[in-house]
């Protein structure tokens, strides 16, 4: 028996009323985004109020809600039933005194996109539909692809070509048909659309049934909560779907008398990718032309569900708030750091959110509030790592670990995760500024010696390409100078001075301190870089007599820092075999190198001369 008479779908725009029948996708008249429209009262009629209140939170429990025919046994991959965490740590840090984390991460495929698929792939398998499409940015086709795995539909995926690798790995894995588009979601929900007209397949994605599954999430808040009401639940917006799914779910929980007070909605975007706009009031949803944030989940530059996000705001008196990459990223990290919940980038993007409505004085110390953490942050570790250096590689010796733990490097790399491209010098500062500034900024106080080194390659910055200096420069900087503290400066670049002209091949004169003595010397190569260093082995060859040569040399423009900034990375390799890589930074490539070099050369002789020790090794180095 098919019971499918006790819901409607209705056009949210120009209220046409309509079948699945007819469309599962968008109105059929304006395009609009549909509604599921139930029968309350029939509902309240069938409803078990005491299950409802007891049992634990699970997608199952809500049956009656969903729009599914009841006459076969469902797909489920046990979705839902997420944890509510208390974030006692990161509530202290923020000022606040009551803060949950909805952890959606924990969903079958990490995000809370499952919640929707349970539906969807549910219904087109009772419409009787063979072959899936979905066009995603990367969550909705992991969740798409294992739910029909085990429907065992066939399923085809849209996803643009910047793609976080981890979610294509899960939707491939599952057996999906993967394919790039050159071009955004927007390009591929569009090539998606027609693929399921031609051909006829069930049309995925944040259509009118997914909904209907994600709004198990603001059923599972009130229950949570049952003891307290919720003032805020911050959600971050890519389509609109979720926010607008939560808010229904929370919404039918009034309706039926089981909550008696409605949570306001915050709608959190990517700062880059703002689609839905309050302008004077009014709030509208614009098509935003070139998205362009590491929150690829909530990336989608024509949100669907727009109007619905906005009925929700409107019916809550919410807010909408934008979130930098930046701000997200550090946020991220203060999460994890603080309740050890690693989430996505576009999760992270509600503690933003918080933070600036705390401090508007918005949101207050003393209410209640839930952000969304919609997915889990091993989907995009990439996005991630953009903020962390590579952890230092040491040998397997102890006295390496002390030369890690007893330095400053540690502490360099934690304060570096904020405001990489933050301006710090724009001109040549004193060594007494120097000292202030990275004290205040990285929290070392740094030796007399090293002071002195640190203000020289600041100087070396600002006068060689008159550039100024961002927080990420002088990071590198640090890291340099500290990495090679434990090293006597047993070679030091004085001077040099290079000839290049169109006639013949570059030369170069050298000043170079060696073991204590200053040495010139000449050299030429193919270019310049070459000529310097060639000059400097003829004074090694001949004082210290030590056989190697350069193995690899890599030039890199980080992507934060001044943008003039290159990073070269060395690999100095010894006749015996002991290898060394060690970096150099300048705005200069020429000086880059020699820093690289120089560095390079030092820690060969270090471990010319204590044998025991490393074979390679190299603290701030980056990955060739
Ligand atoms: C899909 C997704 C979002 C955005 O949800 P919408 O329903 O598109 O608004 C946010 N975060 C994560 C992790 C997602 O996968
Ligand atoms: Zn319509």
């Amino acid at each position: 028996m098919k019971n499918n008479n006790f819901y409607y779908l209705q056009c949210v725009l120009c209220k046409r009323k309509t079948t699945e029948k007819e469309t599962v996708s968008v109105c059929l008249s304006c395009s609009g985004p549909l509604d599921v429209v139930y029968d309350y009262d029939a509902l309240r009629l069938k409803l078990n109020t005491y299950l409802l209140r007891s049992a634990p939170p699970k997608t199952m429990k809500y049956l009656d809600f969903y729009p599914l025919a009841r006459d076969r046994e469902l797909i489920t991959l046990d979705e839902g039933g997420t944890t509510l965490h208390k974030a006692r740590n990161l509530a202290k840090k923020l000022g606040i005194k009551k803060l949950f984390i909805k952890n959606e991460g924990l969903n079958p495929t990490g995000a809370f996109k499952d919640r929707g698929s349970f539906v969807e792939i549910n219904k087109a398998k009772e419409l009787g539909f063979k072959s899936v499409v979905v066009a995603s940015t990367g969550n909705m086709a992991a969740s798409v692809s294992a739910y029909s795995a085990q429907a065992g539909l066939a399923c085809y995926v849209f996803v643009p070509e910047n793609t976080p690798r981890a979610k294509l790995a899960q939707s491939l894995s599952y057996g999906a048909k993967v394919i790039q588009i050159r071009g955004t979601y927007y390009d591929a929900a569009n090539l998606a659309e027609k693929t399921s007209e031609k051909y006829g397949f069930y049309l995925a994605g944040d259509y009118v049934f997914r909904a209907e599954g994600q709004k198990s999430c603001g059923y599972e808040l009130a229950e949570q909560m049952w003891r307290e009401d919720i003032d805020w639940i911050i959600v971050p917006v890519g389509m609109g779907t979720n926010l607008s799914a939560i808010f229904k779910g929370l919404w039918e929980y009034y309706k039926m008398g089981l909550i008696d007070k409605l949570p306001r909605m915050v709608a959190v975007q990517a700062q880059n990718c703002n689609s839905i706009k309050k302008v004077s009031g009014e709030y509208k949803v614009t098509f935003i032309e070139k998205p362009n944030t590491i929150c690829s989940a909530i990336s989608c530059n024509k949100p669907l569900d727009g109007s619905k996000v906005i009925r929700a705001l409107k019916e809550t008196k919410g807010e909408i708030v934008t979130a930098s990459d930046d701000e997200t990223l550090i946020m991220q990290q203060l999460l994890s750091h603080s309740e050890a919940l690693y989430v996505e980038p576009s999760a992270a993007t509600t503690i933003v959110a918080l933070q600036k409505l705390l401090r508007k004085g918005v949101i207050k110390a003393l209410e209640t509030v839930v952000c969304v953490a919609t997915g889990i942050g091993l989907k995009d570790p990439a996005a991630t790592l953009k903020v962390l250096s590579d952890p230092p590689t040491i040998e397997p010796d102890i006295n390496e670990v002390t030369r890690v733990i007893s330095g400053k490097l540690f502490s360099i790399r934690a304060q570096g995760v904020k405001e990489k491209e933050k301006i710090i010098f724009n001109r040549v500062p004193t060594d007494k500024e120097v000292k202030k500034i990275v004290k205040k900024e990285f929290t070392i106080d740094l030796s007399a010696v090293n002071l002195k080194l640190v203000a020289g390659d600041i100087k070396d910055f600002i006068k060689n390409k008159g550039k100024t200096i961002a927080k990420a420069d002088l990071q590198s900087i640090l890291e340099n100078v500290i990495q090679q503290e434990s090293h006597k400066n047993y070679l030091e670049l004085i001077d040099f001075h290079i000839e290049d002209s169109k006639q013949k091949r570059p030369t170069a004169r050298v000043e170079v301190k060696l073991n204590g003595k200053t040495y010139m010397s000449e050299g030429e190569g193919v270019g310049p870089v070459d000529a310097a260093i060639n000059a400097i082995k003829k004074i090694i060859a001949k004082y210290d007599g030590i056989d190697f040569n350069i193995a690899d040399f890599n030039v890199e423009i980080p992507t934060t820092g001044s943008d003039a900034t290159v990073e070269v990375t060395m690999v100095l390799l010894e006749k015996r075999g002991n290898q060394v890589v060690e970096k150099g930074t300048s705005p200069d490539i020429i000086v880059a190198s020699m820093n690289a070099f120089v560095a390079g050369y030092n820690e060969l002789i270090y471990q010319f001369k204590n044998p025991t020790s490393s074979k390679s090794r190299g603290l701030g180095r980056k990955k060739l």
